[in-house]
């Protein structure tokens, strides 16, 4: 990348975190920070890179989006990580919100349905220096092939409702950031998991690409 791309692109991400972030309701500094060091436009097709900073869903192939800088920001602080979470993300898409996840807890555990994007997202995540990750390709919303508990679970499609394998991976305590609903009446919620029930939130509305799987939409 040349200087003024560079310096543009900085300018760019200056921007983002002025209007789209602290400008609404972002106020956690260490999301603000992980926003502020991972290089969205790492993440782009190379003809979008100029918009990497813009406010709004970018193509990455397979029919799928990098979600809009704003959501990743919303979701990750409705998390509440801490540096000994572990975190399940379901939907790896360009592994943007993975990097955001990977600076703030201890290790990111990563699904994707399309190999091409999970294998993508793993190149880019290496040439960054990004460790703490474990990718798996395939159907998410039956949760980590092998039993494990989360302290905090994160899904980036919209279920019809929050899939049992996933609440039955929550810990204790743990929380589920989602958004569910179909087309144009999806919700963001956040649920917290006492004594074995979740007690959920609605947030706001919002648009994203379905969660495909035995446990989400069929198609
Ligand atoms: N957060 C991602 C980013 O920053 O690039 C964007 C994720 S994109 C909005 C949603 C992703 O969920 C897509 O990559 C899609 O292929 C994936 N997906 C949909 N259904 C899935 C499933 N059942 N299991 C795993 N991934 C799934």
């Amino acid at each position: 990348m040349n200087k003024p791309e560079h310096d543009m692109l900085d300018q760019a991400r200056q921007r983002m975190l002025r209007n789209d972030l602290r400008g609404r309701d972002i106020t956690d500094p260490d999301v603000l920070r992980a926003m502020m060091e991972v290089p969205r436009e790492a993440f782009v097709p190379e003809e979008y890179r100029s918009q990497a900073y813009a406010d709004g869903p970018l193509p990455i192939g397979s029919g799928q989006t990098i979600s809009q800088p704003y959501i990743v920001a919303l979701m990750t602080q409705l998390l509440r990580l801490n540096p000994e979470c572990e975190v399940l993300e379901i939907g790896t898409g360009s592994g943007y919100q993975t990097a955001i996840l990977a600076r703030l807890a201890t290790r990111v555990y990563t699904i994707e349905k399309f190999e091409e994007l999970s294998s993508g997202a793993r190149k880019v995540l290496n040439r960054l220096g990004v460790a703490n990750v474990e990718f798996r390709i395939g159907d998410g919303s039956a949760g980590w092939p092998e039993p494990r508990c989360f302290d905090r679970i994160i899904l980036t499609a919209a279920a019809p409702a929050l899939p049992a394998p996933l609440v039955a991976q929550l810990a204790e305590r743990g929380v589920v950031v989602a958004p569910v609903g179909c087309g144009s009446s999806q919700t963001l919620v956040v649920a917290e998991k006492f004594q074995g029930k979740l007690i959920e939130r609605p947030v706001c509305g919002c648009r994203f690409v379905r969660l495909i799987g035995e446990y989400g939409f069929r198609q």
